[in-house]
Order: structure tokens, then C-alpha cells, then sequence
């Protein structure tokens, strides 16, 4: 969701960025009991656009210069293809599994803003406490060790505990419709006025006030469709102002 990903997947030039993301899911709240799932966690994003053609070898490589001695853990390639329908991106691609846990997704971007992407990405989503846990081969988030001295539980479980109250349990329903409303207005009048990245970044406040209102159990089926449809909506018209911004942008191609 990060604009270097959704908005530079767009357009023929080349793009490879890669950047640490704290990737916020309210539906995964768990209050911190469970293991590996974490309302909050901490992912590493890469985009190699065009495909380099040996991503997977790549990813390897980084997994060794990680120090993890890939022949002793069990590393395997799960296909699973990729969809996100707010933003109407989907991708082909696979999950990667070290023994037994998912830790990281690579996906060949086929379509985002609703739009067919030439040339297709490559993105790849580490999930970085879970590559900890199996580094430090600890069971659970909480005793991963942050830095000398301090464990993850004592730096980010409280965290864990009152976000997960705060999306299950306490989020005021109608407020949170009011900011969805909110948040989908300012996109659409920073849209009329041809600013790709701030209206991109209502179309994000709005999927996370949607987001809660989902975990928060206030969300359904059919609503859910509209939602979906008025976010994606959003994100393509985000993403067809960027086509025509970055027109004017000077890219070596
Ligand atoms: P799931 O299907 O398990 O909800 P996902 O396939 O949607 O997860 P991705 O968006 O592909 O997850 O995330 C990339 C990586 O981030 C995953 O491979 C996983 O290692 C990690 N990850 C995803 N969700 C969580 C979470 N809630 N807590 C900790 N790590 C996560």
C-alpha cells in the first residue's frame, strides 16, 4: 500500500526500491497471545520492476547474507497468487515457507489501480519478526531480542494488548464510519485537484477506518461490496492521475 509501491508499480520506467514497512492489520489483532500474528508487524518491501528474471535466486542470496544457512532450515515455495481488492491489485505469485512458518510473499504484479501494469513487477514482502523468530529460533514474538538488553514483549506487547482492545473491542462504530466519510471526501477533493500522492493518502486513511470498522464486527457482506467498490474507485482514479503526473517527471528509460 506504500505509494513507493502502488503508484511506481505504474508506468514503463524502472523502479527498484526497497524499504522497511510497519504494516498495521486490524483484523489480525490477537492481544498478543498469538505466536507469530500481530496486529503491528514489521515487514521489508522490495520492488524489482522490470523482473530481473531470478527474483527467487535473489531472495536466497539475501536469506544467506541474513546469516541463515538455508540448507539446514526446510525453505520452500508455496504458489499463492496475490489480490488486494481495495486497491484493485492482484499479482501472481508464491509464499516462501521456513520450516513450516510463511515468511515472506513474492508476488509478479499483474494489475494495480485497476489498471494492467507493463512491465509486470516483482515484489517481494519479508515478514521480519517472523525471520527473527526463526534466526533466533525462538516460539513466540514476545521473546524475540530486539537489541541487547530488551526484548520484543517488553518494547511493543503492551502495544499489542491495547490495540487489539482498541480494534476488537472499543473503537467508537460511529466515529469511525464518520472518518471513513471524511477521509473519502478529502481524497476526492484532492483528486479534482490533480494531486496524485496526498489524495493516494486518504484512499489509505479510508482502508484503515474500513479496516477497523471490519475487525470491530460492524461491517456486512453486502456493505462490504460497497466499500470495496468506493475505495477502488479511489485508488484508480489515484492511479490514473499518477500515470499522467509522472508523465512529466524526467526518468532515464
Ligand atoms: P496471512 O495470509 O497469513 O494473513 P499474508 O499472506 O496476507 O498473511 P503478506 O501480505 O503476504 O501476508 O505479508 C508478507 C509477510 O509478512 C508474510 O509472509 C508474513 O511473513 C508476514 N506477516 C503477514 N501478516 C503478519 C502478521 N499479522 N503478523 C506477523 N507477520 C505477518
Amino acid at each position: 500500500m506504500n505509494p513507493a509501491t502502488f503508484l511506481r508499480v505504474l508506468g514503463p520506467e524502472p523502479w527498484n526500491v526497497a524499504y522497511v514497512e510497519p504494516s498495521i492489520r486490524p483484523d489480525d489483532s490477537r492481544y498478543g497471545d498469538n505466536p507469530n500474528r500481530l496486529q503491528r508487524h514489521t515487514q521489508f518491501q522490495v520492488i524489482l520492476k522490470p523482473d530481473p528474471g531470478n527474483s527467487q535466486e535473489l531472495y536466497l542470496g539475501s536469506l544467506v547474507a541474513l546469516g541463515i544457512d538455508i540448507q539446514a532450515h526446510d525453505v520452500r515455495f508455496v504458489e499463492d497468487n496475490w489480490e488486494s481488492p481495495v486497491l484493485g491489485a492482484w499479482g501472481l505469485g508464491w509464499e516462501v515457507w521456513m520450516d513450516g512458518m510463511e515468511i515472506t510473499q513474492f508476488t509478479y504484479f499483474q494489475q494495480a489501480g485497476s489498471m494492467s501494469l507493463s512491465p509486470v513487477s516483482v515484489e517481494i514482502t519479508y515478514g521480519l519478526e517472523r525471520i527473527l523468530m526463526a534466526v533466533q529460533g525462538v516460539n513466540h514474538f514476545k521473546n524475540i531480542q530486539y537489541s541487547p538488553g530488551i526484548t520484543y514483549g517488553e518494547m511493543f506487547l503492551e502495544n499489542e494488548k491495547e490495540m487489539s482492545k482498541y480494534y476488537l473491542d472499543s473503537a467508537t462504530i460511529d466515529r469511525v464510519q464518520l472518518e471513513f466519510d471524511l477521509f473519502e471526501s478529502e481524497a476526492k477533493a484532492l483528486l479534482q485537484k490533480e494531486l496524485a500522492i496526498p489524495a493516494y493518502d486518504y484512499v489509505l486513511k479510508a482502508s484503515h477506518a474500513f479496516n477497523i470498522l471490519d475487525a470491530r464486527g460492524a461491517i456486512g457482506v453486502t456493505e462490504r461490496a460497497r466499500f470495496f467498490g468506493r475505495m477502488r474507485r479511489l485508488a484508480r482514479e489515484c492511479a490514473q492521475l499518477w500515470v499522467k503526473t509522472r508523465e512529466n517527471l524526467n526518468y532515464p528509460l
